[in-house]
């Protein structure tokens, strides 16, 4: 020990291992699998307690172990310490209050030792033990975490509007399999990211929040940020929010992740897209942020200080001094702020005031306004401050985005009534209209039959068409990305397109991956009793070794995020109207099984006893171009 005199203090303090979780241990409390199934069946006998989606998350922080040490919905004097003091009762510092809620009338019917059985969006997603039955109250709670009395901060809104009063303590146990479906789909798990670390031998990991990255003044920060740490951690970004500053999350979103791609490691580079669940008053929120982080294996905390966010308001000094208390007590993450940065034009490049010599007329402040304000008045960033490919995706869609918000909808629509039935349009065209909706892996063979089959119907006299996701994602859908939402609205859009074409009397083959079964359910609604749902089934190991398109190589290579059959999941349908087994049949026996089934669905102009012979055309044809 006495060696230590001539050392400088970071080799003293350098950790050999992984900083510890806060309060010392990772506490999760989730089941899955089996354990998870028999807890399901074990909640049908249970009273039920509905969600807001902020419980919900809350519950999710609680079973992943984010919000370790807590176990549970806080009991009340472990919700009045935190209010009051800023600490658990083991005098562990606090920021906000986990709790859940319910009205005077259901808290009567719940009783101290009962198990609830929770939902969101009417999925069972955990249960809770409770222990405590308390009275809220929203004023000194507004007041203590909110640094005001105003009642109108979402989370304390939300519940007064809904008249729920009390609150309810106890431990719980999140339910993986079914929650999983309802959370933001990039999110991490702390035990996941810790063992990530551990493995590759890694200690200093920096948390990030606030970036967004698109532009250079956040790839600076990250930049400089990760030239001292072993990894960094990206958190709380706007992700669930409506939009920032007039800019749509999905359209951040994707400039990030191409930012992300072309210019940093990607596997030093941990995007966790955790959503903001409470802002409340900045210590006590930069305070939650920095235990969250430290859950995730995380040994530094930046918090944003930058000229355009809130943060730019609060006394650092006085924040600083806190957080030395807050280290005492237990907090053993270093919390650092980020300094507004500019580009300076004498210096050219990226500065802070500390680093610039040179007079404010020579800096341009980069931020979500920076952009906004671009796009509203039609200009795109120079490069300096955005790398062109990226303001490449961020105005060639800005644009539509600007246009759709000044194209608000109305109330004063009535469609017209059509004088020419679908009916009649069908007897002219001599068959059925109809929308084939294509369903499977990438490379199952959905675009290949499509075609083939579209040729093969238009050539028989049948109106026809093809309607392609890649199709339309250069045109009507180009200002969407890949999020959960974007692909969503992408699917509604086709779906819309289809109706009309369907309208029109047109045999619609629409060809889209649609992974998951409730999307598609949605199409059903949106088409009615013309959709027909066509499973292309072939297995994962087929679609690999065909890999037309080299997608799957660049999956597995991590490349792709999010990439279906890999990173993401395929929901089968339970129960389509046709299914094609693609794995040992050849494209023109997939085509002419497609085409006998919609002969037998009554669609086309002729039955299943003369299609054979055109069939078989239709593949010698081919099978000479083959040759040719
Ligand atoms: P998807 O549209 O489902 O992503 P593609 O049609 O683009 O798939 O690619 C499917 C690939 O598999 C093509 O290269 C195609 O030639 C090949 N393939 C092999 N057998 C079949 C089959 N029975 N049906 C369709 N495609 C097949």
């Amino acid at each position: 020990m006495k060696y230590d005199a001539y050392l400088p203090q970071s080799a003293i303090d350098r950790r050999q291992e992984l900083i510890a979780p806060y309060g010392g241990r990772l506490v999760q409390s989730f089941s899955a699998g089996p354990e998870g199934q028999a807890l399901l069946m074990q909640l049908q006998m249970k009273p039920r307690l509905d969600l807001s989606e902020r419980e919900f998350l809350d519950l999710e922080m609680l079973g992943s172990g984010a919000y370790s040490p807590l176990n549970g919905f806080m009991d009340r004097e472990t919700y009045y310490s935190v209010r009051e003091n800023q600490s658990l009762r083991s005098g562990l510092p606090w920021g906000w209050p986990v709790t859940l809620s319910v009205t005077d009338e259901r808290a009567s019917e719940i009783r101290v030792g009962d198990e609830v059985g929770l939902y969101f969006r009417d999925l069972p997603v955990g249960v809770i033990e409770v222990s405590d039955i308390f009275q809220w109250e929203p004023k000194l709670e507004a007041f203590a975490v909110f640094g005001s009395e105003n009642l109108e901060a979402p989370a304390i809104a939300e519940r007064l509007d809904q008249e729920k009063m009390q609150l309810l303590g106890g431990n719980i146990t999140l339910i993986v399999d079914q929650a999983e479906s309802g959370w933001s789909e990039d999110h991490l798990w702390p035990g996941v990211t810790r063992s990530f670390f551990e493995q590759q031998n890694w200690l200093r990991i920096s948390s990030l929040t606030g970036v967004s990255a698109w532009h250079r003044a956040d790839e600076h920060i990250m930049r400089s940020v990760l030239d001292f740490s072993d990894a960094l951690m990206l958190q709380a970004v706007p992700g669930r929010r409506e939009s920032v500053n007039g800019l749509s999350p999905a359209l951040i979103q994707e400039a990030r992740q191409a930012v992300l791609r072309n210019y940093f490691p990607r596997i030093r580079v941990l995007d966790n897209r955790l959503p903001r669940l409470i802002d409340c008053e900045p210590a006590r929120t930069i305070l939650q942020q920095a235990i969250i982080s430290q859950n995730y294996g995380c040994d530094r905390l930046f918090v944003d200080a930058r000229a355009d966010n809130e943060w730019n308001v609060i006394n650092r000094q006085s924040l600083l001094a806190s957080f030395e208390n807050l280290a005492e007590a237990g907090l053993k993450i270093d919390i650092e702020f980020i300094d507004p940065m500019f580009y300076c034009d004498a210096c050219g490049t990226i500065a802070i005031e500390r680093s610039c010599p040179h007079e404010s007329a020579h800096h341009q402040i980069i931020g979500n306004k920076t952009l906004a304000d671009a796009a509203q008045l039609g200009r795109t960033l120079p490069p300096q401050l955005v790398r062109p490919e990226i303001s490449r995706v961020l105005f060639r869609r800005e644009q539509h985005l600007v246009d759709t918000a000044r194209l608000k909808r109305s109330n004063n629509v009535y469609p017209h009534a059509a004088e020419i039935s679908r009916a009649n349009r069908e007897m002219v065209c001599g068959h059925k209209s109809a929308v084939l909706w294509m369903t499977g892996l990438s490379a199952s063979g959905k675009s290949t039959i499509a075609h083939r089959l579209e040729r093969e119907l238009l050539m028989s006299g049948h109106g026809v068409f093809v309607l392609d996701g890649d199709t339309l994602r250069t045109g009507l859908c180009a200002d969407l990305g890949f999020s959960r939402e974007a692909r969503q609205e992408n699917l509604r859009r086709a779906a819309e397109v289809a109706k009309v074409m369907r309208a029109a009397g047109m045999l619609v083959i629409a060809s889209f991956i649609s992974p998951f079964r409730s999307e598609r359910e949605t199409l059903v609604d949106i088409i009615g009793d013309g959709f027909y749902e066509v499973y292309i089934e072939a297995s994962l190991e087929t679609c690999e070794r065909r890999d037309p398109k080299g997608l799957y190589k660049r999956a597995r290579a991590g490349v792709i995020s999010e990439f279906t059959g890999i990173s993401s999941p395929y929901e089968p349908p339970e129960n389509p109207a046709i299914r094609i087994c693609t794995d040992k049949t050849s494209v023109e026996d997939s085509a002419r099984q497609l085409m006998l089934a919609m002969a037998d669905l009554g669609l086309l102009r002729m039955s299943r006893k003369d299609l054979p012979l055109r069939a078989q055309q239709m593949i010698t044809v081919n099978r000479n171009l083959h040759v040719q």
